[in-house]
């Protein structure tokens, strides 16, 4: 008895979940970060790498050990092997390009 009572709250539970994921997800969507490409890279006037995303920003990947390792970013084919990788765009998400 007791058992049945506590399955059908499950229930209940469950189809209250629905109904906030089908109002909630659209939401997140339009709000969670922008996810943009790597197209390629440059360097900024003091020397540090920054990725180049497909929106058109730029993004700093800096190797600052010990703080921030990436290594990968120092060589050619470290550089190469991360392009078309995505990283959330800061700029996008505050500023997002004019169409
Ligand atoms: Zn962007």
């Amino acid at each position: 008895m007791k058992a049945r009572t506590c399955h059908k709250k499950h229930k209940e539970l469950k189809y209250v979940f629905a109904d906030f994921f089908e109002l909630f997800v659209p939401l997140v969507a339009k709000t969670r970060p922008m996810k943009q490409a790597i197209t390629g890279f440059e360097k900024d006037d003091d020397g540090h790498w920054r990725a180049i995303l497909e929106c058109g920003h730029r993004q700093h990947v800096r190797h600052d050990p010990p703080l921030t390792t990436r290594d990968w970013v120092l060589t050619q084919a470290g550089r190469d092997s991360r392009l078309g990788v995505e990283l959330d765009c800061k700029r996008c998400d505050e500023e997002p390009l004019q169409q």
